[in-house]
């Protein structure tokens, strides 16, 4: 079976050395001394070791069930949603009115980080719970707040989002649940709904579904969409439960991962629903939440790859096959373990570098996410707003190929169920297509996020790469950081004058290039990381470090990183300088 550890060292370094969290000032990040980061994260790594690992594979081999319209989790998801809310980790985050203990949204996704490493499919219902959480709390009047945020916040009501229907998942303008107003102010919602994760579940006492619906009369497409609260069971004046909602679940999927999460069709029959903010604004309501729930997914990405990293270390010190080409390391024994073979190595460095630099940009992004929220900072919006498709797109992709290159490390032994490794890619492998679909995130990118303010915030993040690099450019330790970074920069830039000069000729110039240019910034973004990581970890040392081993590798890493990854943005910057003609040249009838 697999283990887990958490790599809290390494969050610990990108919260202290990296961004300086106690230094920032961000609102609450006084709060965020090392001891107390360090206790905390901790202490989620022993439930997720202890508690959430070994429930993993349990999730994965018996899944959910539904008997008699009711949906049961795998054996041990309720005792440990149970160690969950008691040790209030599904408050953390959440405002201290509803009894949330107000602490950075950085925490929250460090700590979340540990527990989907640790099983996805259970964080799930949590996850999904804190995304409704936060419409209802940007979105809800008073009395909704009142009635549905404490209950969420201690996750004895879970949330979820209902937005895909059978005909219609990326373009939601398709829509056809509807929403008839009612004399005393609700509506009636009739529809279905599919793939909703968590849509029902033996976790907790209700379920509050946020539900997209249009109502009649309304404008035509994505713009006559409104946003609804659905509960399971009507919620009284008194705040106790009464009558069952006219909602059910009509089956669970049958998937190719994270059985531990019931992904449901859910029938609507005229159920009772409250507006949620505005009448046709609902896809607004649904956007504001976006850049929070697209990190929440390019966290899964790496912190799958992590979890599978750690094994795939564990089993290439374990496994003995052939010999180091450079003399027996293990002379006693019959062979060499694989991790002495250089093209292990390769992998391993690879996952390691990509889990590692993924890790730093998510904890940036949720500094960035802390600053909008807790000052209103316009810049930070407009660039959390520009890289949220890139960390979502490149680390699901990224993520889902490194938890292969785990699996590959095994040999066969990957490809069996009983060493667990084919789970981890089968989990990942959904987070390249939920909260929009990567080519989605591809288009967002380049057909939205560039040109957004006038291009005001790809231009600050262009500002951003060269003042780190001149500040930096008189240490030599860093040059084989800062070459590789000017360099991707520097085609990150050329692509998108490419863009700028073509796609308005031929828009199909800039979307045939898309993926690409979302690639290339993902690599310019980890290069970025890394080279702060880099500065962080010398920093260190000169300051008398005692662990020298730690920033060491840090170093190395990073190195690794800039030798083997980097030049993949010059292979991305080719590919979409050839432009629309070579991918767009067939007919559509000759594929
Ligand atoms: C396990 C699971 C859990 C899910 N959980 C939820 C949930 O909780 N709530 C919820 O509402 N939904 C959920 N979904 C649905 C998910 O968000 C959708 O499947 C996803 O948005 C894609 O929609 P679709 O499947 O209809 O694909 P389509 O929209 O049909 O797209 C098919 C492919 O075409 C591409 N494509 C579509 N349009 C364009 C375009 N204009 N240009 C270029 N490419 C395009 C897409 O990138 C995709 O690769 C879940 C799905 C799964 C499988």
């Amino acid at each position: 079976m697999p283990s887990y550890s958490a790599p809290t060292a390494d969050m610990q370094f990108i919260l202290h050395d990296v961004l300086n969290a106690t230094q920032s000032d961000i609102s609450g990040y006084d709060e965020l001394e090392r001891d107390f980061t360090s206790a905390v994260l901790e202490e989620a790594g022993k439930l997720a070791s202890d508690v959430l690992a070994p429930l993993n594979p349990v999730g994965d081999t018996e899944g959910c069930t539904l008997e008699n319209g009711v949906v049961r989790t795998p054996t041990g998801f309720k005792d440990a949603f149970e160690k969950i809310k008691e040790g209030g980790w599904t408050a953390l985050d959440c405002d201290p009115e509803y009894g949330g203990q107000g602490m950075p949204y950085l925490l929250g996704t460090a700590v979340g980080e540990i527990f989907v490493s640790a099983n996805m499919a259970f964080n799930m219902y949590q996850g999904l719970t804190h995304g409704a959480y936060s419409a209802i709390h940007t979105h809800g009047t008073d009395d909704q707040k009142a009635t549905y945020l404490p209950k969420m916040v201690s996750c004895d009501w879970t949330g979820t989002m209902n937005l895909t229907e059978p005909h219609c998942g990326t373009d939601l303008g398709l829509m056809r649940t509807k929403a008839e107003p009612q004399d005393d102010g609700t509506y009636k919602i009739t529809g279905q709904k599919i793939f909703i994760s968590a849509g029902d579940h033996d976790l907790s006492e209700n379920v509050i579904h946020l539900v997209l619906a249009k109502i009649p009369g309304g404008p035509e497409g994505i713009k006559g969409v409104s946003l609804f609260i659905v509960p399971k069971f009507m919620v009284n004046e008194d705040g106790s439960l009464g009558d069952r909602n006219a909602v059910s679940v009509g089956k669970i999927e049958e998937k190719m991962g994270i059985h531990g999460n019931s992904t449901c069709v859910m029938n609507y029959d005229g159920a009772t629903g409250y507006l949620l903010g505005t009448q046709h604004k609902g896809m607004r309501a649904m956007f504001t939440m976006m850049n929070e729930a697209r990190l929440g997914v390019g966290l899964q990405g790496y912190a799958q790859a992590e979890a599978a990293y750690q094994n795939a270390v564990i089993y290439a010190n374990d496994r003995l096959q052939g010999r180091d080409v450079t003399g027996a390391k293990n002379p006693d024994g019959p062979a060499d373990p694989l991790i002495v073979h250089p093209d292990i190595r390769r992998s391993l460095m690879d996952q390691k570098s990509f889990v590692e630099g993924a890790r730093a940009l998510t904890f940036w992004g949720a500094m960035l996410i802390d600053k909008v929220r807790r000052s209103g900072d316009k810049e930070a919006d407009g660039l959390i707003s520009l890289l949220t498709p890139v960390i979502k797109g490149f680390q699901t992709d990224k993520g889902y190929e490194c938890a292969t290159a785990a699996q590959q490390v095994y040999g066969g032994h990957g490809y069996i169920e009983e060493w667990g490794m084919s789970q981890f890619v089968r989990d990942a492998r959904i987070a390249m297509i939920y909260e929009g679909a990567n080519g989605i995130q591809a288009l967002d990118l380049v057909g939205r996020k560039l040109a957004l303010d006038g291009g005001k915030h790809v231009m600050a993040f262009f500002e951003m790469v060269k003042s780190f690099i001149k500040e930096n450019e008189g240490d030599e330790r860093l040059d084989e950081f800062l070459a590789p970074l000017k360099a991707g920069s520097k085609d990150l830039q050329s692509a998108a004058m490419y863009f700028m000069a073509q796609g308005v000729k031929n828009p199909n110039n800039a979307l045939a290039g898309s993926y690409d240019f979302m690639h290339l910034f993902g690599h310019v973004c980890l290069g970025l990381m890394w080279a702060r990581m880099a500065k962080a970890a010398f920093g260190a040392l000169d300051a008398g470090a005692s662990d020298t081993q730690f920033y060491e590798t840090k170093i190395a890493t990073g190195r690794y990183y800039m030798a083997r990854q980097m030049p993949a943005t010059a292979m991305h910057l080719a590919r979409i300088t050839s432009g629309a003609d070579p991918v767009m040249a067939l007919d559509a009838e000759n594929f």
